[in-house]
């Protein structure tokens, strides 16, 4: 063993064969690792035999474990499974515009909070709440890190040790830990439920209106369907209820959209329907970045930011410019549908998919066993669970000698890992979530796997 243990090369020796650009510190602690546990293989019993510690095996070793610890785990990746929302690739993706908008300001100072005509101190989201006004004739808006933490804040903020009525059909989990009972128990609220799993009438909601009761919710069931014998309330009745009760209505939209996408509640209509105060996401259907916008009656917004959590869950600097950036495109709803990527990818035509895909398809590898196929996908992030969505991928059954399993992970490994599924053993590069500028990525990819 010990004979074993003098083989393995020294430190310095295995740096000098390491020529490429990398800090000498890490280089050093790399090394060191890969002779440590080369060490314990051998204090182990794992090497019998002759030394095979060269420098240059230990050198590999040394880089590849550099390079690994070098690379950012959270990195870019190609969706190729046409969920446009996919909420483990990040959600959604940011247009070109609001993420050089992002990059500005995160690289430089900004006007944060800070008035340019005054020079006194400003509001961190006076331009976000003008857009938002517009959009939607809201009175006021408080931006938050997500939509979970736009509930569980006014639940905070409004109904603390008062009962909150809900319906048992909107009593939903989303991914995650967020379930509206608990967000509404940690909110220090009471929950009361009210009507049945599939009907609730206005009658429910009125008989369990009481001296505790401090607000009416509706939860928007983003990610299911109650189908068939059913019937709820809806936000209007609601709003009303609340209004000759004096009491607040709050509604967790969820998905957020401002275009009409069939089923989805539209955030203008939430707003002309009289709610109090409105909670949905900024990565989902509004196609922004990760946050949680709340809209409210002036009253309200004002209780909100004067909460201690308030300042605990405010959006960072980030994020208001990418949400700011991303609503100036919705001005135009034209614009909007042309350069938010969520909405171009959701809205994509058959026609364009096809003929995207088959742009694709003529870009690779002539060796593969490769065709068009029309498959369907859904738009992810819980958001419009009934919804198919027909699209166009290029599917592949054979890889010259890999099997579709070794041609994903080859895929998965690439520079820019490429994610894609398998169906039916064929593998599926699904277009309606591939930008286009990155077939040649792809094609590249196919070339060298064989
Ligand atoms: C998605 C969703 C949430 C949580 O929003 P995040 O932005 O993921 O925090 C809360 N309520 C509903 C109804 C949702 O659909």
């Amino acid at each position: 063993m010990n004979e074993l243990l003098r083989t393995l090369p020294r430190v310095d020796d295995v740096l000098d064969t390491i020529t490429e650009k990398i800090p000498r510190t890490v280089l050093l602690d790399c090394i060191r690792k890969v002779l440590d546990n080369c060490r314990n293989e051998i204090i182990k019993g794992e090497h019998k035999s002759a030394p095979f510690f060269s420098e240059q095996k230990i050198a590999e070793k040394a880089l590849a474990l550099a390079k690994s610890r070098l690379t950012p785990k959270l990195r870019p990746v190609i969706n190729a499974t046409g969920v446009v929302l996919h909420t483990n690739l990040g959600r959604a993706p940011l247009s070109e515009y609001v993420a050089e908008h992002v990059k500005q300001v995160a690289m430089g100072y900004s006007t944060l909070e800070y008035d340019l005509e005054t020079s006194k101190r400003g509001s961190r989201t006076e331009g976000i709440e003008n857009l938002l006004k517009n959009l939607t004739n809201a009175e006021a808006v408080c931006i938050v890190n997500n939509n979970a933490a736009a509930v569980l804040l006014t639940l905070s903020a409004l109904c603390e040790g008062g009962e909150v009525v809900v319906s048992r059909g909107e009593l939903v989990e989303i991914g995650g830990s967020f379930r509206v009972p608990e967000v509404i128990s940690q909110g220090g609220a009471i929950l009361k439920e009210v009507g049945s799993t599939n009907k609730t009438h206005l009658s429910d909601y009125g008989q369990a209106i009481c001296e505790e009761t401090s607000a009416l919710l509706k939860v928007h069931t983003s990610n299911y369907k109650i189908m068939g014998f059913t019937e709820d309330v809806s936000m209007k009745e609601l709003a009303n209820l609340a209004k000759e009760k004096n009491l607040r209505s709050i509604y967790d939209l969820g998905s957020g959209s401002f275009i009409s996408f069939a089923g989805e509640p539209m955030v203008q209509q939430a707003v002309a329907d009289g709610a109090d105060v409105i909670c949905f996401s900024g990565d989902k259907l509004l196609g922004g970045p990760q946050c949680g916008i709340i809209l409210g009656k002036k009253e309200y917004a004002s209780k909100i930011r004067k909460h201690p959590l308030y300042r605990a869950l405010r959006a960072d600097k980030l994020s208001l410019a990418a949400l700011e950036a991303s609503l100036s495109l919705y001005l135009d709803m034209e614009t909007a549908k042309a350069q938010i990527p969520t909405l171009t990818m959701l809205l994509a035509s058959d026609e364009e998919l096809k003929e995207k895909a088959t742009r694709l398809l003529g870009l690779l590898n002539k060796r593969l066993n490769a065709k068009l196929q029309k498959v369907s996908g859904q738009a992810g992030g819980g958001s419009l669970p009934l919804q198919t969505f027909e699209s166009w991928a290029v599917a592949i059954t054979q890889g010259e000698d890999l099997t579709v399993e070794e041609l994903e992970k080859h895929l998965r490994g690439w520079k820019i890992p490429i994610i894609a599924r398998i169906h039916r053993d064929a593998l599926l590069l699904d277009v309606r979530t591939i930008e286009a500028h990155h077939f040649y990525e792809i094609a590249e990819c196919f070339s060298i796997c064989n």
